[in-house]
C-alpha cells in the first residue's frame, strides 16, 4: 500500500517506539482528569505541545473554541466527562491566528460558520471602538483570541452542568491560548475553581 498517510503514521510509530517502547501500551491505560475543548480550523497540532500528551484529555473542536449551550455535541461531551470519566478540569484552548476569529474582524459575508461565529461577533461589535484603537489587524485578531477564551470560560461558569460543580470545588477551569509562530502555550489567567458571583455583568 503507498497511501502516504498509512506511510507517515507508520513512520511516526516506528519513531516514537524506537525512542520509547511502551508509549502506547502506557497511554493506552491512561485514566484522563481532563477535557480539552479547542478550535476546528486549527491545521496546527495544538495537542502536541508537550502539555497533554502524558496525562491526555477528552477532545472536543468547534469552531472557535465556543462553549455554547445550543451545541448539543459539546453539551453531551460536558455531561459524558463530568458523570462517566469524573473529570476535575476543563481547558479552553484558543489559539492565534485564528481564522473563524478573522471572519469576525472582517465582517464577511452571511454563511453558515459566520452564523456560528455570531456570539463572538456580538462581543466583538459590543467592543468594537477598543479594537478600532489597535493598529494593526494582526493584533486585532491576536487581541480577539485572548478575548474569546476569556468569554468562553465565563460560559462554562455559568454552564447548567458545570455550577454546581464548581461550588463545590470538584470542577476548575483553565483558559489557555497558544501560538503556531512559537509553539508555546501561554495562560490567560481567566481560570476559576469557583463559581462567578454574577452572570449579568459583562467586563
Ligand atoms: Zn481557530
Amino acid at each position: 500500500m503507498n497511501d502516504p498517510i498509512i506511510s507517515r503514521n507508520l513512520n511516526w510509530v516506528v519513531h516514537r517506539t524506537h525512542d520509547d517502547p511502551e508509549i502506547f501500551r502506557r497511554r493506552a491505560s491512561i485514566e484522563t482528569k481532563r477535557l480539552w475543548i479547542g478550535c476546528s480550523d486549527n491545521a496546527s497540532a495544538t495537542l502536541e505541545t508537550g502539555a497533554f500528551e502524558e496525562d491526555g484529555c477528552l477532545v472536543y473542536r468547534n469552531l472557535g473554541n465556543q462553549v455554547s449551550p445550543h451545541d448539543f455535541g459539546l453539551m453531551a461531551t460536558i455531561e459524558y466527562a463530568l458523570h462517566i470519566v469524573k473529570i476535575n478540569e476543563i481547558v479552553v484552548c484558543g489559539h492565534y491566528r485564528c481564522a473563524c476569529l478573522k471572519s469576525v474582524i472582517q465582517n464577511e459575508p452571511p454563511s453558515l460558520s459566520n452564523c456560528w461565529s455570531g456570539p463572538i461577533r456580538v462581543i466583538f461589535d459590543e467592543r468594537r471602538r477598543q479594537f478600532e484603537e489597535i493598529v494593526s489587524e494582526d493584533a486585532q485578531i491576536q487581541s480577539l483570541c485572548e478575548l474569546n477564551v476569556r468569554m468562553q470560560i465565563r460560559n462554562l461558569q455559568e454552564n447548567v452542568l458545570i455550577r454546581p460543580l464548581l461550588a463545590t470545588g470538584r470542577i476548575r477551569l483553565q483558559g489557555l491560548i497558544w501560538s503556531p509562530r512559537d509553539g508555546l502555550l501561554r495562560d490567560l489567567g481567566a481560570g476559576v475553581s469557583k463559581p462567578k458571583k454574577s452572570s449579568k455583568k459583562r467586563d
